[in-house]
């Protein structure tokens, strides 16, 4: 340890799982959810408490529903300084309830925000941070297993912090499932809602927000339905857009695909790239390289088209059409026109 490190801090004086549940003008981002279905786990195995932390503004409903799908406890820091989204004033409020309230586990989602202002809490509270985590455990001592891609993707990483609390870890989208909400919690009175101190003041804030544009960006980690081509396509993107088009799908995309500026990298799929749980995924000339299968292999149905009948990809494939993509897409715009999905 350096002078760095902080000062050594007892891990017995800390205490129960956190997840923060990310709100925006009352939406809450989904893998808020995956991550206190996940963590309910984790709080069992330590026997803490599975506590939900929300920041934003009218936030009862949200709090709600963080009872409804498991918390213990919901911490609410209810005030319009958080309104829009700011990476000070976030970052100032859920450093101090960190370090009023000493959590063992903090839990964030890996989305821009969750990314954006985790740093601001981890460096202050001398806590260890763990980013994009793909999996998580705890062991009989409350370590947190915190399991990453390393070195470009080649081997999964896991990180310990076993000096420093809390321990953070800013989880992918898409890599857990949520569980359903159980309205018998709320009607039972199986957890509370603690309304805590607001701790910042717009005059403190150093930034301001003046204008907010919404770009096109995808999000193929919320989409019900995937089309995703590969470098089989050729930079065609053509024929797999309209039969995306024709079941109301989003695009994406292998790294091959990407790789070769066909398309944007925030839609690739993979161990790099996004991990996506669809109910239906069309892979269009993707070979089915482990790499890429790692990220959509959740999907609950899967229909691979190929010319390859021996590519790997038939063998995650509920549905498999041995064929050139070029001429089967259209096929199956044709048929969709008759018999829509
Ligand atoms: P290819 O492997 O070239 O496959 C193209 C397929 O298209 C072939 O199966 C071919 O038969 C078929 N085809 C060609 N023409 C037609 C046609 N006319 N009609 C029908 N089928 C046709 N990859 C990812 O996707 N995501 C990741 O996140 C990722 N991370 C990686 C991390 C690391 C550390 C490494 C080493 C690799 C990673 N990769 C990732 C790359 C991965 O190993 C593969 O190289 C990549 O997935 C291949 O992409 P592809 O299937 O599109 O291309």
């Amino acid at each position: 340890m350096t002078d760095d490190d902080g000062p050594a801090i007892d891990p017995d004086e800390y205490e129960d799982v956190w997840v923060f549940v990310e709100e925006h003008d009352g939406d809450v981002m989904p893998v808020s959810w995956e991550l206190l279905a996940e963590a309910k786990a984790l709080a069992e195995t330590t026997g803490d408490d599975l506590v939900a932390l929300t920041i934003g503004e009218d936030l009862d409903d949200v709090a709600e529903e963080a009872i409804a799908r498991g918390a213990d406890r919901v911490l609410v820091a209810d005030d319009p300084v958080f309104e829009p989204y700011r990476a000070d004033p976030y970052g100032e409020q859920f450093r101090a309830m960190v370090e009023d309230r000493k959590p063992s586990i903090v839990l964030i989602g890996g989305t821009h925000t969750g990314r954006d202002f985790a740093g601001r809490v981890a460096v202050p509270a001398h806590a260890g941070l763990t980013a994009d985590v793909t999996e998580i455990d705890v062991d009989d001592e409350g370590v947190l297993q915190a399991r990453r891609p390393a070195f470009g993707g080649d081997i999964l990483a896991t990180i310990l912090c076993e000096e420093h609390r809390p321990q953070m870890a800013t989880i992918r989208p898409g890599v857990f499932e949520a569980a359903e909400p159980d309205p018998d919690r709320i009607d039972s009175d199986a957890g509370e809602i603690v309304d805590v101190e607001v701790v910042v003041d717009e005059d403190d804030a150093v930034s301001e927000v003046l204008e907010r544009e919404v770009g096109e960006t995808a999000d193929i980690t919320e989409a019900d339905r995937i089309v995703a081509v590969g470098h089989g396509v050729e930079g065609d993107l053509g024929p797999a857009r309209e039969l995306a088009e024709a079941i109301d799908a989003e695009l994406a995309a292998s790294r091959a695909a990407v790789d070769e500026g066909w398309i944007d990298g925030a839609r690739q799929v993979g161990q790099t790239g996004k991990t996506v749980r669809p109910e239906l995924y069309v892979a269009v000339g993707i070979s089915g390289a482990i790499q890429h299968v790692e990220g959509m292999n959740k999907s609950d149905t899967v229909v691979a088209i190929n010319d390859d009948p021996n590519a790997p990809i038939f063998d995650h494939a509920d549905y498999g059409i041995v064929g050139d993509l070029f001429e089967v897409c259209p096929a199956l715009v044709e048929r969709l026109e008759t018999e829509p999905i």
